[in-house]
């Protein structure tokens, strides 16, 4: 059973909602929104962001930093852009491991112009001297230089534009509280509903000239796990089987027939995902069971289980968190087809069938 669980492909997962650099990242751009009114969903973070654009507008000043946070794939990168585009300005993309050194900031910070967006994405990943340069910075558009070294070291206050910083990233516990207190925006990105995902790939099939009926899109949506960047996966792999199999549109027949093929069910979740449950009925009776024990049995780190996998099974009600560890509920139970005895391993519970 475990060196089983071991063999988890979380590398080459389809339902993945982490970039994949190797894939074409030129269609990603194509199909992202350039505009707010493009910008499909999150309807308070875009009420919220117009009435803060237009603001900082009238005043002529640089808009208060933002804090976009969320699981992966939510359009977190795409709305950074649009936030810049809104405001007539430029934008810097950056992200936190790519700053080694408080220098390269000081570079990125020097360089910009006065309104412009500097956006950092994975912001929780900055090292701590990095992110202490970045305080003043934030709050008096200032860099502190130490010049000379030991007694005769001085500290010089260098002025630099006043810019906006967006930050990204999957979730707002991970930033410092310095940090995190530091922007004036906080904008929390919620998993997608299955009409709004529908709206999306409707807009990117026509971006790529894919045919698709309604419920087409509506058949991919269902199983996309509340994530944009896996229902446009899914439209470009199920575009492959309705040229092959149908007359190249994708109807809801095809779509169903493809993403069975690629192992995804009805309700998006793939094999990793049952078998991640199957892990906690069958080895820890449906739970509770540690995050960390857990991780280590499915053989991922936990901060991947928390941001990747888990906000989804939680969002449909198959997972709950308790002070004590995971459960799997009665939902995933049913879903699995296997009998809801919580609180029973796999022993036990075939014990009690054969006393049954
Ligand atoms: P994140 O930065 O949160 O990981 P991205 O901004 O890279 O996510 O978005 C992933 C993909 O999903 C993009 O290619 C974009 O086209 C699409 N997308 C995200 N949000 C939306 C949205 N609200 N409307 C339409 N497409 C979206």
């Amino acid at each position: 059973m475990m060196d089983e669980v071991n063999e988890f492909d979380f590398e080459n997962r389809i339902v993945s909602n982490e970039y994949d650099s190797t894939q074409d990242s030129e269609v990603e751009n194509s199909l992202r929104p350039r505009t707010l009114d493009e910008y499909i969903g999150q309807e308070k973070a875009k009420g919220n962001l117009k009435i803060y654009i237009e603001s900082a507008k009238r005043r002529g000043e640089a808009l208060d930093h933002v804090l976009l946070y969320g699981p992966p794939g939510l359009g977190k990168t795409t709305l950074s852009s649009i936030i810049a585009n809104e405001l007539g300005v430029n934008i810097r993309t950056t992200s936190g491991p790519a700053i080694e050194k408080q220098g390269d900031l000081a570079a990125i910070l020097t360089n910009l112009n006065d309104g412009d967006v500097l956006f950092i994405d994975e912001i929780h990943r900055l090292s701590r001297a990095v992110e202490e340069i970045l305080y003043p910075a934030m709050e008096d558009y200032a860099l502190d230089i130490i010049i000379g070294k030991g007694p005769s070291a001085r500290s010089i206050r260098l002025t630099i534009p006043r810019f906006t910083l967006i930050g990204a990233t999957t979730r707002a516990g991970q930033l410092t509280t310095p940090l995190r207190d530091r922007f004036g925006v906080l904008l929390k990105l919620e998993l997608y509903t299955t009409e709004e995902l529908a709206t999306i790939v409707r807009r990117s099939a026509d971006i790529l000239g894919i045919g698709i009926t309604d419920d087409g899109a509506r058949a991919i949506a269902s199983r996309s796990r509340g994530t944009p960047r896996i229902a446009n996966r899914f439209l470009k792999r199920v575009r492959d089987f309705a040229l092959v199999i149908g007359d190249g549109t994708i109807t809801s027949d095809i779509a169903k027939q493809a993403l069975q093929a690629l192992e995804v069910d009805e309700l998006g979740l793939d094999s990793i995902d049952r078998r991640m449950l199957e892990t906690i009925i069958h080895v820890y009776g449906g739970g509770p069971v540690g995050l960390e024990t857990l991780a280590a049995t499915v053989g991922e780190e936990a901060i991947t289980i928390e941001d990747v996998y888990e906000p989804y099974l939680m969002q449909i009600g198959f997972l709950s968190r308790t002070p004590r560890g995971r459960c799997a509920t009665k939902l995933a139970y049913d879903h699995l087809h296997i009998p809801f005895h919580p609180g029973m391993t796999d022993n036990q519970s075939r014990m009690n069938f054969d006393e049954e």
